[in-house]
């Protein structure tokens, strides 16, 4: 399937205006807040410093919030069209226990979600340049200056949003971080194999472990393996990502069989993680804001992001909107309030299902009562559509409730 057109300028091609939005990073959390600003009528100009369509260091998988964002954006149709649809997910605890779960995921590979997000923010009405930010500054009315690398234009607009995923140095020279560390580190391949397999494969097999592997089907006999763990529960034994990725390959039963029947692989690359919504300051100086990864929107352990990327994107939209209408720019600063009471929860529930899932003997404790318990399954599976907290499944209490139901 060829990669969907995007209209990406130059600078140099960009009349003399001020802009009302200037946002900073074209990934999911950038473009669907360009998008949604758009659509409300105001004057974004989006900006990225790689040409589209680009690829990303992914996983590609999507579940049910990124899904329901991709609904809402009024994108879902294209994504179908050119993504897969998985219709079950198998989790394999330390000891291979086997756990399945139904439910409506997809994948599409990066440069091609990206590049339609991105596609629909310009048709709604926002313009996208190509331009690597090198710095902002805010000016005395609150006001955003951009300049960029490559180009002797400064890009003005009354509001600037940062969404530059794990770059961080616009962020650092604002004060708005104080957590710059990575929290973990992952690595992904493609791979073409006769091997079939027809569900989203999750693995916290004992060789991985603080971290976990996966294999999503891509269609078309393509599937994306990856790896990946948390810097904090890294211990000095744990081996390096590539090793991880190694042993995983040649030693977890579903990925050797993919690897026995491989036609071609591509090379591994890996990407850092920012997660857990915690260590920096949404709400910068002036009428500076920021969103997605950028301030750590990923879930923890899962790494699971471009929903939340994406969540952060239509809430900052929303918050700039209601500035705009009512004039008042001193309520930008309620956005780090609104993200806390929206967000903030689930992000805690995780950090507790991290804990449990990181101890082999507890993982493979959960998953034996997830198979022996309609409840613990059906939460489970509702923890995936994020309609059930990660603490049903993960606490004293919810195993105890697993004995009888
Ligand atoms: C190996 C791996 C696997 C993953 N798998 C999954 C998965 O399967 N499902 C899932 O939901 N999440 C997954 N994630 C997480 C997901 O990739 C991120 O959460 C998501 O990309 C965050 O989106 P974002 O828009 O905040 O940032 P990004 O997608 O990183 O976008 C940031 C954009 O900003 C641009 N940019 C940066 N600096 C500048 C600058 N100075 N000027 C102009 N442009 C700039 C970049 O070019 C980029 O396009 C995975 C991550 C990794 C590393």
């Amino acid at each position: 399937m060829p990669d969907p057109v995007v209209h990406q300028r130059t600078i140099d091609s960009l009349p003399e205006e001020i802009f009302d939005v200037l946002v900073v990073g074209a990934g999911p959390s950038g473009s669907t807040t360009a998008l949604h600003l758009a659509t409300k009528g105001h004057r974004v100009l989006l900006l990225d410093r790689e040409q589209f369509p680009r690829e990303k260091i992914c996983g590609d998988g999507l579940l049910t919030d990124s899904i329901n964002c991709l609904q809402r954006a009024g994108l879902m149709d294209s994504v179908r069209r050119l993504g897969h649809e998985v219709n079950a997910l198998s989790m394999f605890s330390p000891s291979l226990v086997e756990l399945r779960l139904k439910g409506d995921f997809m994948t599409l590979r990066r440069r091609a979600l990206d590049a339609l997000i991105t596609q629909k923010a310009v048709t709604t009405g926002a313009v996208f340049c190509h331009g690597n930010v090198a710095d902002l500054t805010v000016e005395a009315d609150g006001s955003v200056t951009a300049y960029l690398s490559s180009s002797h234009r400064t890009l003005r607009a009354r509001v600037g949003i940062i969404a530059t995923g794990v770059r961080l140095n616009l962020l650092k020279k604002h004060n708005m971080i104080q957590q710059p560390k990575s929290s973990a580190v992952a690595m992904r391949c493609y791979v073409r194999s006769t091997y079939e397999l027809n569900r989203m494969v999750v693995a916290f097999d004992r060789s991985i472990i603080p971290g976990y592997a996966w294999i999503f089907p891509m269609g078309n006999q393509e599937y994306n393996l990856g790896c990946g763990y948390s810097c904090r529960l890294k211990k000095k034994r744990t081996p390096g990502l590539k090793d991880v990725f190694r042993v995983f390959t040649e030693q977890f039963p579903l990925a050797r069989d993919l690897m026995s029947k491989a036609k071609a692989v591509s090379p591994l690359r890996g990407a850092t993680l920012r997660w857990g919504l915690k260590g920096t300051s949404p709400h910068g100086p002036g009428n500076l804001l920021a969103t997605g990864e950028t301030i750590a929107t990923t879930f923890q352990m899962t790494g699971e992001g471009i929903g939340k990327a994406m969540e952060s994107g239509e809430l900052v939209a929303e918050v700039v909107h209601d500035a705009f209408e009512s004039g008042d720019f001193s309520l930008l600063a309620q956005y780090p309030a609104r993200l806390k009471a929206d967000l903030e929860p689930r992000y805690l529930s995780y950090k507790i299902a991290e804990k449990w899932l990181s101890k082999p003997w507890l993982n493979d404790f959960v998953a034996r009562r997830v198979n022996k318990s309609k409840f613990l399954k059906n939460s489970l599976a509702g923890i995936l559509t994020e309609t059930i907290d990660p603490r049903t499944v993960y606490s004293v209490r919810g195993i105890l409730k697993s004995f009888f139901s």
